[in-house]
């Protein structure tokens, strides 16, 4: 169980959301709109936050930028429909992951529990195995291996692996690619991304047309999966 934050400005789906994680649980504490919202992340210190980006007084994102500024608690963001700048600017911003609305809250619980169990993985110091379907990652002796075979990763390859590797099935934005693996700024470089991320699907065996590890989400960025699960 967890201490959940959640915003949302529509009563009746505060209301349902809030019994409905109760049920399954978790401690919900809710705000209506995004300044009372940001006052109770600072006062109640929860373990993670719903944040609704369609709220009356500020704009979601916005109230995201706020609260990273003082806290580093995941969020995953609401947003109205399938709307992908917005998703990519929510992103961008600091959001751990998304729902589109509607979505149950069975849906909605899968997405805290993954995240808080991403939270409690990135906890170790970045040396640790990982591994993602017959993907092996060594980051100490900085070797890769799929299926047991090496897959000889120049240094950004399996920089770029192992950090979408210890985030299987997060959505990571090329902007944050740019800023966290390669130290960049976004901007003309962002082919950067686009160019390895080719590269590396020629290792595995795959291509962005008959994706198996690397699956893009067009227009927000690329997630890790295991092809067998
Ligand atoms: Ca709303």
């Amino acid at each position: 169980m967890a201490q959940l934050l959640l915003v949302e400005d529509d009563a009746q789906v505060r209301a349902a959301l809030t019994r409905a994680l109760t049920e399954r649980g978790h401690a919900v504490t809710s705000a209506s709109a995004g300044m009372p919202g940001l006052t109770r992340a600072v006062a109640d210190r929860p373990d993670l936050v719903v944040l609704d980006l369609g709220l009356p007084d500020l704009d979601g994102c916005e109230v995201l930028r706020m609260l990273r500024a003082v806290s580093a608690v995941p969020v995953i963001v609401a947003t109205a429909r399938d709307d992908e700048p917005e998703i990519v600017r929510a992103l961008d911003a600091g959001a751990d992951d998304y729902v589109v609305k509607p979505f149950s809250a069975a849906h909605l619980d899968a997405r805290i529990r993954a995240v808080l169990r991403r939270g409690r993985d990135a906890d170790d110091d970045g040396t640790a195995p990982v591994a993602v379907g017959g993907l092996r990652i060594e980051p100490a002796a900085r070797e890769a291996t799929l299926d047991g075979t090496p897959l000889g990763l120049t240094p950004k390859e399996f920089d770029l692996l192992h950090y979408l590797a210890v985030r299987p099935g997060q959505v990571v934005s090329k902007r944050e690619l740019l800023t966290e693996v390669w130290r960049m700024a976004y901007g003309g470089a962002d082919k950067t991304v686009d160019v390895h991320l080719s590269w590396l699907r020629r290792k595995l065996g795959e291509s962005a047309q008959a994706p198996r590890y690397l699956q893009t989400v067009h227009g927000v960025g690329v997630k890790i999966v295991d092809p067998g699960a």
